[in-house]
């Protein structure tokens, strides 16, 4: 029957079985989806009665299907939710909708869930289907919060800090980094970071060798010494790293300018005090046989032979140079008679300047007094003082063999301080030679003590004052002097 059937209306049949077939294949993709989606499925009557529930909907809102199917929607909302009114009317007026609402699960669990609702779509029943948002916007608010995290890290840093992208295009600086750089207010993002650090004047090749190492290794750090205004050098410690996070490169910096200067400064004072209590000993000693050999040499002038006179000479020389480091050794070792009084220190200069002029003259040098009118009195000691402008104005003397100007200035300056400068048109002093400055012997001359420097040094140590010193090669030097008023 049924073949008959089939032969009499084959076309006919056919086309009644690919119907059914696709009809079934509808049917079981559908049921396949519904069944597997990993998005909760819902489906309800019009007062919001649950009539049909997929696995994933069980899974979401923490019950059995068969629990679900007794519920209503309205019982899952939170019930602090102000939107769910809403949500409700939009629904009726728009036939479907998007949104996202907090639901409260039997257990007491509330859920932020997104959902998708549609008016009839099956059969004349609505359709709501679920997401779980609730990891994702915990996720989001950690983000957020680790992002603030390091924001702060970033932003209250002892350090300053740069980040900067792959095409070295500045991302980020934080406000330290500003002011340690000198840079108020400027904005640096997107500029190139090779070109700001090139424009502090940093040493071309040390620049060079650590963005090397940045390439090859990954990282750099070291001390760079950077002009951050046009007479302000300071020392950075820093430290580079390439691709920290997401292509991005950090470098991060300090200002050590002042920990350089005082460990300097230790460094020459332990010195000092170590000299001067040697000197204390020793000076004393050579200091009486020296008194003998000047006395008896003195008597031998008249008796000298005409051919031993060279000898003579030379004798009585090196004994007075003697005698000049003993007495600088002297200075140290004693703070004797030490009076200190309220003076005017311009006075001390100028007789100085008058005392030297006689040795200035000789060497074809000119000295230039500048002196402000009515400095405040100095609380000093003016025969150390008076030490201090020699030594000074002599080393400038004996920089310029050629002769040349000296130009001394004398002025008050900002914070309650006397500023003297003593300048001088020599030859300068190589950046690695102002540290050993004021080191006990550190002398470049043939018949130099080193100890001239050493004793201003200490002298204004004394006075609580401070001595900065300023040259550049083929230009001359500059010795600051800053006394407390
Ligand atoms: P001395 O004059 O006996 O060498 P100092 O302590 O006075 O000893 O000076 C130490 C060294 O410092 C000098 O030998 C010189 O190299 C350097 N120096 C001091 N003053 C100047 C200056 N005005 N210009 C260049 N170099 C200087
Ligand atoms: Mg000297």
């Amino acid at each position: 029957m049924t073949l008959n059937n089939g032969n009499l209306s084959k076309g006919f049949d056919r086309t009644i079985k690919k119907n059914n077939i696709n009809e079934k294949i509808n049917k079981d993709l559908y049921k396949d989806l519904f069944i597997e989606a990993l998005e909760g499925i819902v489906f309800w009557s019009a007062n919001g009665k649950i009539v049909q529930v997929n696995e994933a909907a069980c899974r979401i809102f923490e019950s059995s299907k068969d629990e679900l199917l007794t519920k209503n929607l309205k019982d899952f909302v939170y019930p602090k939710n102000s939107n769910f009114m809403r949500i409700v009317n939009q629904l009726l007026e728009r036939g479907s909708i998007r949104d996202e609402l907090d639901f409260l699960m039997p257990n007491g669990q509330i859920k932020s869930l997104e959902f998708t609702a549609k008016l009839n779509s099956v059969d004349g029943y609505h359709m709501t289907i679920f997401r779980n948002v609730t990891d994702r916007h915990q996720m989001e608010k950690e983000l957020r919060e680790s992002e603030l995290k390091f924001r702060k890290v970033f932003e209250e840093a002892l350090e300053g800090m740069i980040l900067w992208n792959e095409k070295y295009e500045v991302v980020d600086i934080n406000q330290v980094g500003m002011s340690i750089l000198h840079l108020p207010g400027k904005s640096l993002i997107g500029q190139s970071i090779i070109q700001i650090i090139e424009d502090f004047n940093v040493n071309k090749e040390e620049l060079y060798h650590h963005s090397e190492n940045v390439r090859k290794n990954g990282y750099a750090n070291g001390v760079l010494q950077i002009n951050v205004t046009s007479d302000r050098k300071i020392y950075i410690e820093f430290s580079a790293k390439h691709n920290v996070f997401s292509k991005l490169s950090l470098i991060s910096f300090k200002d050590i300018t002042e920990k350089l200067e005082m460990e300097e400064q230790l460094k020459k004072s332990d010195t000092l005090s170590v000299v001067g209590e040697l000197a204390a000993g020793i000076a004393h000693e050579i200091r009486n046989p020296m008194t003998a050999l000047k006395g008896f040499i003195q008597l031998l002038e008249d008796s000298i032979q005409e051919d031993h006179s060279m000898y003579f000479n030379i004798i009585s020389s090196e004994l007075k140079r003697i005698d000049s480091i003993i007495n600088e050794f002297l200075i140290l070792a004693k703070p004797q008679a030490v009076k200190f009084i309220r003076k005017n220190i311009i006075e001390i200069m100028k007789e100085t300047v008058e005392f030297l002029n006689a040795q200035a003259v000789l060497h074809n040098v000119q000295i230039q007094t500048y002196f402000e009118k009515e400095l405040p009195l100095i609380f000093c000691e003016p025969n150390q003082m008076k030490k201090v402008f020699i030594n000074l104005i002599k080393n400038a003397i004996e920089v310029m063999p050629k002769g040349g100007i000296i130009t001394v200035l004398m002025e008050s300056a900002s914070d309650q301080s006397i500023h003297i400068s003593i300048r001088d048109e020599g030859a300068g002093i190589p950046s690695d030679k102002i540290k050993k400055l004021g080191q006990p012997f550190f002398t470049t001359k043939e018949k130099g003590t080193g100890l001239g420097l050493m004793v201003t040094y200490k002298i204004i140590e004394e006075h609580k004052g401070s001595i900065v010193v300023e040259s550049e090669l083929g230009v001359g030097s500059v010795f600051h002097i800053y006394l407390p008023c």
